[in-house]
């Protein structure tokens, strides 16, 4: 298991753990402090408003449905009248009825496209989150001790629920929303799924394992917490992360230039050829090789750092290499793109991306694979050059490149 895969796992898992841990430490250092009940009495209604504020700003109606969705839980669970909630049995019976709806509702929200919030279809799934509790309450009144025996049914005759306070349907709701975000969250590796894991998981301990309201209108705020991280999250990757590759995009790159001092060089690097193989392959195979491209060259070696300059051209930033220490790295991922052979495939493709050519003879599966030139310019420490400079030296090299026949590493000296 290499560090580059390591740091691709843990890093996005870093900011939702902090707040998990944090979370946790409040809970042990915070329970029979002076400040804890006002806190609590405020956070619910604080993290609603932001999550709502951001969550219109920037279009995230997910956000907003899943904050409502929490602080309403945490209202109708935690706060009804005292005597509701003392009356025999009635609690055990919402939060297990609860805890069998909310994973499903929050797994529902996470696979919701965005569509607007006050739009026809944004005020149909909020009438849905608030059509639940309504009914819940119904329930509620009419004392249903036959629904308070199915939400407590023995699913898997009493182990899990000896254990936690909650009925085995809501472990079972738990378990399969759990299961189906992760393998989202797996495939996407979108910061909104992980924020919806998380967010369940959160809620989980609230419902399962805390015992007391404070502590359950914690886990259900940090629960919403979660997902407001996550929308910060995401918001953060559009900006600086480009949507096609992955790689950090042109204002990652100008936003570490702000930050680079001493020595180190820079290589820009661009595809051969491209406008021939987009001609020949279409558009569509065209992205695919960008994304293959963008996948080697985050994994050069020698401390450099890709990013994608625009179109088919990237940088690569060795901050502290001198140019020789770089070009060596460079070499290698330029034999690495050019070692990694590509299958295309002729029926998949879309008839606007068909080629242009007809005559290539490309009905099955065919192996295609691309090459790479690259210019590097350094900059020596005390040396009066700017980050900018020295990429023009890197890309007038980048063109030497190009001239000297192409997939090579050309120095500027
Ligand atoms: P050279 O070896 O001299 O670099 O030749 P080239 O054909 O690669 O150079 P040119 O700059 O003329 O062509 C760049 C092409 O890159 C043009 C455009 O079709 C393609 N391109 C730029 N951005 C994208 C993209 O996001 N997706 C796809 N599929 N193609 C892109
Ligand atoms: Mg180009
Ligand atoms: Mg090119």
């Amino acid at each position: 298991m290499t560090l580059a895969f390591l740091k691709n796992l843990l890093f996005p898992l870093m900011a939702q753990g902090l707040l998990f841990l944090v979370t946790l430490l409040v809970l042990v250092f915070g329970r029979h402090e002076a400040w804890m009940p006002v806190f609590l009495r405020f956070l619910p209604l604080v993290v609603l408003g932001i999550s709502c504020l951001f969550g219109w700003r920037f279009n995230r109606s997910r956000l907003v449905f899943g904050a409502i969705l929490l602080f309403l839980a945490d209202r109708f669970l935690f706060h009804l009248p005292a005597d509701a909630l003392t009356f025999a049995g009635r609690q055990a019976f919402i939060v297990n009825v609860a805890g069998f709806f909310l994973p499903l509702n929050l797994l529902l929200i996470s696979f919701y496209k965005e569509r607007g919030l006050l739009t026809n279809r944004g005020l149909w799934r909020l009438g849905f989150i608030l059509f639940q509790p309504a009914v819940i309450a119904l329930f509620y009144q009419d004392e249903p001790a036959h629904f308070a025996g199915l939400a407590a049914f023995p699913l898997f005759s009493g182990i899990f629920s000896s254990l936690l306070s909650l009925g085995e349907p809501a472990i079972f709701s738990f378990a399969l929303a759990f299961l189906l975000l992760l393998f989202f969250y797996i495939r996407t590796k979108n910061p909104m799924e992980q924020g919806f894991l998380f967010a369940l998981c959160h809620l989980f301990l609230g419902l399962a394992v805390a015992r007391s309201a404070p502590v359950q209108t914690l886990f259900l705020a940090s629960a919403c917490l979660a997902l407001l991280l996550a929308a910060v999250e995401d918001a953060h990757a559009m900006a600086f992360r480009d949507e096609l590759t992955g790689l950090p995009a042109r204002r990652a790159l100008n936003e570490t230039f702000l930050k680079l001092q001493g020595n180190y060089t820079v290589a820009m690097l661009d595809i051969d050829f491209f406008k021939k193989f987009n001609d020949t392959y279409g558009h569509d195979i065209g992205d695919q090789v960008l994304r293959m491209v963008a996948t080697k060259l985050s994994q050069i070696t020698g401390g450099g750092r890709a990013f994608r300059y625009g179109g088919e051209e990237f940088t690569i930033l060795f901050p502290g290499k001198t140019i020789e220490e770089a070009s060596i790295h460079l070499d290698d991922v330029r034999k690495s793109v050019e070692a990694a052979g590509f299958h295309v495939r002729g029926k998949n493709r879309h008839k606007k991306d068909a080629p242009k050519n007809r005559n290539t003879g490309l009905h099955a599966c065919q192996r295609v694979s691309v090459t790479i030139s690259i210019g590097a310019a350094h900059k020596k420490k005390g040396q009066a050059l700017t980050p900018y400079a020295v990429l023009k030296d890197a890309d007038q090299a980048l063109y030497k490149a190009k001239e000297e026949g192409r997939n090579r590493v050309h120095l500027a000296r």
